[in-house]
């Protein structure tokens, strides 16, 4: 099956009462991991990129890499998604480039990190829905603050400061009212990167709750879940034997993202579980061999570390058995298909 748009693939999940995690590619060992365990589980993914992993790989690099992919996996849906578009300069570049889904990240400024006005938001979101739908190209939006920073995106709020940037329920249904997004990152309290929670999440900190009053106000539109990696402690733990300085730390657990899905979230992004899984491998394979210097040495076992987590999250967000119902659908049927509903 070809790349495809990433509306068909949320609406699959929507039917079927799954979420899809989204997984960040930055390199080859990346992608290799997160179509090794699609694979596995038969799983079809969503796989993206953010400005950082453009610069850092070079688009052109990165555009083969996904097109490797999907040439390898033929029976394996993929939706090749950009991450915190900046802007719809950004978002336009990444739709010539073929990604099938774009994220106008509208909810800050151009810079990435001043929190912007809800006329802002809705302006560049509105203009990127008009571009990306015209080529069947899905778009997700934001409204609300995360905590944290990612790839320099993030106006870099506290845990607690990022409580008072939650999504406000009756906005998010304004918003997708006005702008037509296909997709809505919503903020519940979550942080971006491994620094989410100072101890273990409860209702009035990672708000569950904030998540079933947006459903039932935007029942059309997909909710998505940023920094929602559950920063499982083994893997801390492997980092920390092996020389690395982790301090105590919680991500999102797993069960509470599985109640998201129950209520509408659709798209879950991990990326920090990836990363600690690559840095402890890396360090435990240079600990154990400190005379070895071959980087497959160290690449592979990095990159195995990596197609467990990514397994174990297809699986419980019940991904995982869904490839071979997904409609394969062409961006040409999906440009019909918004000309015919009009935002
Ligand atoms: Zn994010």
């Amino acid at each position: 099956m070809p790349i495809i748009p990433m509306r068909t693939l949320l609406d699959h999940a929507a039917e079927n009462d799954y979420g899809v995690a989204a997984f960040n590619v930055n390199n080859m060992e990346q992608i290799q991991a997160i179509m090794t365990a699609a694979s596995d589980t038969e799983s079809p993914v969503i796989v993206q990129a953010s400005r950082g992993a453009r610069g850092y790989s070079n688009d052109n690099y990165l555009r083969h890499l996904m097109l490797a992919a999907a040439e390898l996996n033929p029976n394996i849906p993929i939706a090749m998604h950009q991450d915190h578009g900046n802007s719809p300069a950004t978002c336009k570049s990444a739709i010539e480039l073929g990604f099938t889904s774009v994220m106008m990240d509208g909810s800050l400024e151009e810079d990435g990190k001043t929190p912007a006005s809800w006329d802002y938001n809705v302006s560049v979101t509105k203009q990127v829905v008009e571009m990306a739908h015209a080529r069947g190209v899905t778009v997700e939006a934001e409204l609300g603050c995360l905590g944290g920073i990612e790839d320099g995106q993030g106006a870099g709020l506290s845990e607690e400061e990022a409580q008072n940037h939650l999504t406000d329920p009756e906005e998010a249904g304004e918003f997708v009212r006005q702008t037509g997004c296909d997709a809505l990152a919503v903020a519940i309290g979550t942080s971006h990167g491994a620094y989410k929670f100072k101890k273990k999440p409860t209702g009035q900190v990672l708000r569950m709750d904030v998540i079933r009053e947006i459903h039932k106000r935007m029942p059309n539109c997909h909710m998505v879940m940023h920094g929602s990696s559950s920063v499982p402690q083994e893997l801390i733990d492997i980092i920390n034997s092996f020389g690395g300085e982790i301090p105590e730390t919680y991500g999102v657990p797993v069960e509470d993202i599985q109640e998201g899905i129950k209520h509408g979230v659709r798209k879950i992004n991990v990326d920090t579980d990836n990363r600690l899984a690559m840095t402890g491998a890396v360090r435990k394979a240079l600990a154990e061999k400190p005379e070895e210097f071959d980087l497959r040495y160290y690449l592979k076992p990095a990159r195995a570390a990596m197609v467990e987590v990514v397994k174990a999250r297809m699986i419980s967000f019940g991904q995982a058995g869904h490839a071979g119902g997904v409609p394969d659908r062409s961006l040409a049927e999906l440009k019909t298909f918004y000309s015919a509903s009009p935002a």
